[in-house]
This record gives C-alpha cells, sequence and structure tokens, in this order.
C-alpha cells in the first residue's frame, strides 16, 4: 500500500495523460501541425481559473514566464497556446501538495 497521500490522483492523471496522447496520435484531431506534440486546450478543458487550490502554476508541465516579475502568462509541455499561471486543465499534474488541497 502506497503512503503518498496523492497517489491515486497521479494514477487518474497518468490515465488521463495516456488516454489524451493515445487519441491525440490515432485521430490526429488535437494535435496540429507546427504543434506536433501539444493538444488543444478544448481537448483537455482547459480553464483560465484555478480548480480550488490546483493551477498551473504548481504544475509540472507548466513553464514559467521568462519576462518581467509578476507576468502570469507562460506556456505548457502538453498544452497549446499560451498559458495563464492560474489556469488548470483535466491533466494537471501537481509539482507539490499545496496547502489546504483537499482529497
Ligand atoms: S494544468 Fe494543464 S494547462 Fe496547466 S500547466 Fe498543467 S498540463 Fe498545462
Amino acid at each position: 500500500m502506497s503512503t503518498d497521500p496523492i497517489a491515486p490522483h497521479r494514477r487518474g492523471v497518468l490515465r488521463r495523460g495516456v488516454a489524451v496522447l493515445t487519441v491525440g496520435l490515432a485521430a490526429g484531431g488535437p494535435l496540429r501541425a507546427g504543434a506536433a506534440s501539444k493538444v488543444s486546450k478544448a481537448f483537455v478543458k482547459y480553464q483560465e481559473t484555478p480548480n480550488g487550490a490546483w493551477r498551473c502554476g504548481l504544475c509540472r508541465s507548466f513553464i514559467p514566464p521568462t519576462g518581467a516579475a509578476g507576468e502570469v502568462i507562460g506556456t505548457c509541455k502538453i498544452v497549446d497556446g499560451p498559458i495563464t499561471r492560474d489556469g488548470w486543465c483535466q491533466v494537471f499534474s501537481p509539482l507539490k501538495r499545496p496547502e489546504g488541497a483537499g482529497g
């Protein structure tokens, strides 16, 4: 038995990630030319707001902005297009458990 309190969440994220990549590669739908390794925001139900305590700024896939301090728009290793630090999507994978996160 795992002692990692977020292990069940990670399993769910992994399953969704595999499903995203499998469907993406099979259908070619969410994958676009020029963004061959990324999926669309719609496909992962990206939103511009956090999901409770979970947000892109706490996700393993978030690539922070490189500009001025306080800038919130970065990119993502998985999802195509500009990504806000305060957004969220269904393939969120936490860097660590934020304070106040339930589950
Ligand atoms: S929550 Fe989704 S869009 Fe945001 S950084 Fe993680 S994978 Fe990318």
